[in-house]
């Protein structure tokens, strides 16, 4: 799976990206983390960036999209990559396309934690101070002054994204001010309805079992015809519990897909079977 994860400073972008991490295995690539490492190393690229960073500016182009290329050509790549702060301006986003096209790698898919900007200072007060008290040295540019300054450049620079993947039909967008747990579980579930990662799976028995409480008010006999129908429906294929909600760009496209893939189920015969069962009855009530 390969990720792009877009929001302002302080949406919540590294922790989830930590959560994907363990989840699925993907390697994060976080252009501030690697910028923070050159800073600390002095290297040529450190050194080029430090007083850019510190100033809450953004570092220019050609160095991110160079740091970005070398790393994408690395071979732990293989199971996929979650870019964190990476593209952040139109011309960075373009080139970025350039390299996936070259490298033949495909993304999946532009995950945007859509937060309240007055909220977001809150959180990197908080942010600051719990880091503070584990004794954890704190970034310089994580002050009320230069967050604003971040905000702005994201306003103007890195907001027209937003737009340059909806077009693409490779936006899905989250909202980022429910709990870190709620959005970790949206993140997830949307990335299920898009064929993006396994969707969550529920047993053929289980599929039953609901087929038997919807065909309850029908009588007996359509909960025996919907097990018939459970059990003739192909083995070892699972059903979905997600469902397909806010999805808009690449969820639209992709989720008949996944859609597709659960099709022929259990849960799906056995709710046609219920279905028809119901018909039934209908109908011979009907008649008497
Ligand atoms: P972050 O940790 O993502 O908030 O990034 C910290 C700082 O690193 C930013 O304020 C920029 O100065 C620089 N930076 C990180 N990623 C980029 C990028 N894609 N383009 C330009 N500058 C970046």
């Amino acid at each position: 799976m390969r990720l792009i994860l877009l929001g302002p400073p302080g949406a919540g972008k590294g922790t989830q990206a930590q959560r994907l991490v363990q989840k699925y295995g993907l390697v994060q690539l976080s252009t501030g983390e690697m910028l923070r490492a050159a800073v600390a190393a002095e290297t040529p690229v450190g050194l080029q960036a430090k007083d850019v960073m510190a100033s809450g500016s953004l570092v220019p182009d050609e160095i991110v999209i160079g740091i970005i290329s070398d790393r994408l050509d690395q071979p732990d790549m293989k199971n996929g990559f979650i870019l964190d702060g990476f593209p952040r301006t139109v011309p960075q986003a373009a080139a970025l396309d350039e390299l996936l096209k070259k490298k033949h790698i495909k993304l999946d898919a532009v995950v945007e934690l859509r937060v309240n900007e007055s909220a977001l200072l809150d959180r990197v007060e908080t942010r600051v101070a719990e880091m503070r008290a584990r004794g954890e040295e704190v970034r310089i540019d994580d002050t009320p002054e230069v967050l604003s300054k971040r905000l702005a450049n994201y306003r103007t620079l890195t907001e027209p994204l937003i737009h340059y993947y909806s077009e693409r039909r490779k936006l899905l967008t989250v909202d980022g001010m429910m709990t870190i747990e709620h959005v970790t579980r949206e993140i997830n579930r949307i990335l299920a309805a898009i064929g993006a990662v396994e969707p969550k799976v529920v047993s053929a028995k289980k599929a039953v079992g609901a087929a038997r409480k919807t065909a309850k008010p029908a009588g007996k006999k359509v909960a025996k015809t919907a097990k018939k129908a459970a059990k003739a429906a192909p083995k070892g294929k699972k059903t979905t519990s997600s469902k397909a909600g806010r999805v808009t760009g690449a969820g639209r496209k992709a989720a008949p897909a996944a859609k597709g893939r659960a099709a022929g189920t259990a849960k799906k015969a056995a709710k046609k079977a219920v279905r028809k069962a119901s018909k039934k009855v209908t109908k011979k009530r009907a008649k008497r």
